[in-house]
């Protein structure tokens, strides 16, 4: 398997995966899945055994797992290895030094099989079944932080042909890596200096400076949802937890709850807005390793509605004709009336 390498000069990671063979086979899988989708109910034995079943039984919610020889069926949630791991537990046993810096990519990736039902987007989700999903990403990223060689667990979700999604069904990527990449370490030496030299985490100044303000989208008990200052994307938003938090880990029931009716509401509000755009969704949780710095999680949506230029690839500068202050409006409005909805408000 692969290698993870280290820019001659700067952080910027690159894995490096062995190519060709496994490039024709995700080719042959995107063919299979023009046919039919593998993470539908039905065709489970198109991809690996999962190894975390959410299933619904007798009223109460219980977590299996599949075996050789059985394949849970009637599921809410299912958490299996991707049968093309960008990262493996077989990685190439290959170290090296700066400037030419590598060692082997070594970890997991899973992916998360969000609804059983192949049409129901993030932004039509239920609430219970976001609660579900959300409840079966924490359980396996606390599992995760205990295995060797695991320094940082990455989640996300690509939505759309645009944003790189291969599967229409909705589900989100676990990918585990042996260091921490770049944004992370830079998130969180920041909050670590301001926490150290002034005693405030900056990630809580930027929220009571947001709260309530023009590029605010949505505040629910717990969380804020909102615009950031200098986006990279138009429509970019940022969902954080009103208090101080590290990690996806430390929430509460309550709190997810909470959670699911932000992300329900401003996806649905997004999704009206530019009519079911791409978009990714990345989550940004501090490293459970005991020597790492801490950061305030908190998860980023970018619509990809279109593909960046060679100045703002190049150049790490991004160009929006749209301010956040517009975008917030727009997605502060629709976002409302999707969380009057869901609360049967009218
Ligand atoms: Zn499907
Ligand atoms: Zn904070
Ligand atoms: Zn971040």
């Amino acid at each position: 398997m692969g290698e993870l390498r280290k820019d001659y000069f700067t952080d910027r990671l690159a894995i490096i995966t062995k190519g060709v063979t496994e490039r024709s086979m995700a080719l042959r899988f995107e063919e299979e899945i023009s046919k039919k989708c593998p993470y539908c109910p039905g065709h489970e034995d198109m991809s690996l055994p999962a190894e975390l079943v959410l299933v619904q039984r007798e009223g109460a919610l219980i977590k299996l797992a599949d075996t050789e020889g059985e394949i849970i069926k009637d599921w809410c949630v299912r958490v299996l290895p991707d049968k093309f791991p960008v990262v493996a537990l077989d990685a190439a046993t290959t170290y090296g030094d700066e400037p030419l810096y590598r060692e082997p990519a070594y970890g997991y990736h899973y992916i998360v099989v969000a609804s059983p039902k192949h049409d129901e987007f993030f932004s039509r989700m239920s609430l219970d079944q976001w609660v579900n999903v959300l409840s079966v990403v924490q359980d396996r990223v606390r599992w995760l932080y205990g295995q060797k060689n695991v320094s940082y667990v990455s989640i996300f979700a690509n939505h759309g042909k645009n944003a790189g999604a291969l599967v229409e069904h909705p589900h989100l990527q676990i990918i585990t890596l042996p260091r921490l990449p770049p944004v992370i370490e830079q998130e969180a030496s920041k909050v670590q200096k301001s926490m150290s030299e002034l005693g405030i985490c900056p990630m809580c100044n930027v929220l009571h400076i947001e709260s309530g303000g023009p590029r605010q989208i949505l505040a629910t008990d717990h969380f804020i949802a909102f615009s950031p200052w200098a986006p990279s994307y138009a429509f970019e938003y940022w969902i954080f937890p009103k208090k101080h938090q590290t990690s996806i880990l430390r929430i509460t029931q309550k709190e997810i709850k909470d959670l699911a009716l932000t992300l329900r509401s401003t996806l649905g509000g997004l999704s009206n807005v530019l009519n079911d755009p791409s978009y990714s969704m990345i989550f940004h949780i501090s490293s459970e390793k005991k020597t790492t710095r801490q950061l305030h999680w908190h998860i980023e949506i970018y619509p990809q509605h279109k593909r960046l230029n060679g100045f703002e690839i190049g150049t790490k500068t991004y160009i929006n004709q749209l301010s956040p202050e517009q975008a917030a409006e727009l997605l502060g409005s629709a976002s409302r009336k999707e969380l009057a909805k869901l609360l049967g408000i009218s």
